[in-house]
C-alpha cells in the first residue's frame, strides 16, 4: 500500500513515509474489516464516523512539516490512527473527540500501543484546547462550514494548520492555514476532499 498508494502518488517526505509504514492501521479498524486495512479507502469505525483513507492521512501529515519538538492539535480523533502517525513524527500530539465511545476506545488503543505522547480528550473541537495552546500545528479531520476561530487564536506565530472546509452537499477544500511570525493568516485551497462533518454538540464548551 505504502510503495502503490502512498508513495506512489506524491508523497515523498521520508518522516512521513516511516510513519505510515510503522502504525498497524489494522489495530484502528472494527476487527471484522482488518482484511481491508491496507486498501487505500476509509472504512467506517462505528457511530456514522469513519477512518481516514491513508493516503490523505499521509497527506495532510506530510503538509503540516512536523518536527521532533512539534506540538499539535488534531480535532476528530476518531480511530486514533491520525494522531498515532502524527505521533510517529511530532513531539506532542493533543486530540479531541465530540463522540464519547469513540474518544475512549482511541485512548484505550493508543496506550496499549504505547503513544505515550498522545493525550485525547472528549469534547467540542470547535473550540480547541485553550489550556494547552498554543499549538505549532492544528489538523481538523471533520469538515467545518467555516475555519472555527478558536483554533486560529490557538495557532502559534509561524504554524500552520490543514482544514477541510465545505457542507457534506457541498464539494469541501482543504485549506491550508499559516500564521506568519506577526500573526497575520493567509489560507490556501489544496484540494477537493471528502470527509464526515464538524459536529457541534451542545454548543457549549466542554
Ligand atoms: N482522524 C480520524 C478520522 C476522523 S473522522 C482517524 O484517524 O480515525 C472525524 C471524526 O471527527 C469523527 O470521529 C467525529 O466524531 C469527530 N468530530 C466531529 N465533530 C467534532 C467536533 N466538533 N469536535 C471533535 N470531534 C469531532
Amino acid at each position: 500500500m505504502i510503495r502503490r498508494d502512498i508513495a506512489g502518488r506524491g508523497i515523498c517526505d521520508p518522516e512521513t513515509l516511516d510513519a505510515m509504514r510503522t502504525v498497524p492501521r489494522e489495530e484502528f479498524v472494527p476487527v471484522n474489516l482488518r482484511s481491508s486495512a491496507y486498501y487505500d479507502r476509509p472504512l467506517p469505525i462505528g457511530y456514522g464516523q469513519t477512518i481516514s483513507q491513508p493516503y490523505i492521512v499521509a497527506f495532510m501529515t506530510e503538509i503540516l512539516n512536523l518536527q521532533p519538538a512539534s506540538r499539535v492539535l488534531e480535532v476528530g480523533t476518531g480511530s486514533g490512527y491520525q494522531a498515532a502517525v502524527l505521533a510517529e513524527i511530532a513531539g506532542e500530539v493533543f486530540t479531541i473527540e465530540i463522540v464519547e465511545p469513540l474518544g475512549v476506545s482511541a485512548q484505550t488503543r493508543l496506550g496499549s500501543l504505547g503513544y505515550t505522547n498522545v493525550q485525547t480528550r472528549i469534547g467540542d473541537g470547535y473550540y480547541g484546547w485553550p489550556d494547552q495552546s498554543p499549538f505549532d500545528t492544528i489538523i481538523v479531520t471533520a469538515a467545518a462550514s467555516h475555519i472555527p476561530p478558536p483554533l486560529i487564536e490557538q495557532l502559534k506565530p509561524g504554524g500552520r494548520m490543514i482544514i477541510p472546509v465545505g457542507s457534506v452537499m457541498q464539494v469541501q477544500h482543504l485549506l491550508l492555514v499559516q500564521k506568519d511570525l506577526q500573526g497575520k493568516v493567509t489560507q490556501r485551497s489544496i484540494m477537493p476532499v471528502r470527509f464526515v462533518p464538524l459536529t457541534r454538540g451542545s454548543g457549549r464548551r466542554r
